[in-house]
């Protein structure tokens, strides 16, 4: 057998299961992360937040000075707030398309998926997300992003720029008719009670219905409207 040739099939099979990887975890419409896949990273950012709770929690308890290793003089600007607004916390976003049916009735159903992939694209947009940041499509006009590291002061931040970018898209539809849409986003945080993926969602979820029944085209977070 030759030793070479078996090598580079073998590479040639990793590169195609890496892609076939990617077709797997992928909405083919918008290019961010299917449906299973983003609750998989739900499930994920749910229990390494406990994890760094509790990391927290027992270093806290143990009183002994905490080792916090540094990365060297990587960023030129001091951080803002206190560690705990950061660590051991994440938000979630729940944006849905408004009157997105109508569109679809006015427009066709291209134009519709056109605006679907517009979407995609603010949601994977670096001006507007961070790297760490990982967005799906959970439903038919209806996506979830994972604000690691956040709470929802400044989950805020990206959810305006994103809203703000949109605004300024102009579609054409039907006989080059421009068009513009909106959308009405909900964030929660992460709460130490949550158990499950369900409990956050539900939070977004609830936040985001209240900005549809309150006039649509607007950001509503959990924790300012309902108690926690
Ligand atoms: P609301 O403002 O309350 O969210 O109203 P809406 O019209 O956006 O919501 P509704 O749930 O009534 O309609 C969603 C529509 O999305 C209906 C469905 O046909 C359409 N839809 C779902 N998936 C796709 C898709 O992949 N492509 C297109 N073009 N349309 C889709
Ligand atoms: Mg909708
Ligand atoms: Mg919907």
């Amino acid at each position: 057998v030759n030793e070479e040739l078996l090598k580079k099939k073998k590479e040639e099979i990793e590169l195609l299961n890496e892609e076939l990887e990617i077709i797997r975890a992928t909405d083919s419409l918008t290019n961010v992360f299917n449906r299973k896949t983003i609750f998989d990273q739900l499930d994920h950012e749910l229990n390494r937040t406990k994890r760094n709770l509790w990391r927290i929690e027992s270093s806290i308890k143990k009183e002994s000075h905490i080792n916090i290793r540094t990365y060297g003089d990587d960023f030129d600007y001091e951080p803002i707030g206190e560690l705990l607004d950061h660590y051991g916390v994440f938000s979630l976003l729940m944006i849905d398309v408004d009157h997105f049916k109508k569109i679809n009735d006015t427009h066709g159903h291209l134009v519709g998926d056109q605006v679907l992939k517009n979407i995609g694209e603010l949601l994977k947009d670096k001006d507007i997300f961070r790297t760490n940041d990982v967005s799906g499509r959970i439903g038919g006009e209806e996506f979830i992003v994972i604000l690691p590291e956040t709470n929802v002061n400044n989950a805020l931040g990206p959810a305006i720029r994103f809203m703000k970018k949109l605004s300024m898209i102009e579609f054409t539809g039907m006989d080059d008719c421009p068009f513009k849409i909106t959308v009405s986003i909900g964030i929660s945080e992460s709460s130490p009670e949550d158990t499950v993926k369900d409990d956050i969602l539900r939070r977004a979820d609830k936040a985001m219905y209240w900005a549809k029944q309150h006039g649509r085209n607007q950001i509503v977070v959990y924790e300012k409207i309902f108690n926690k």
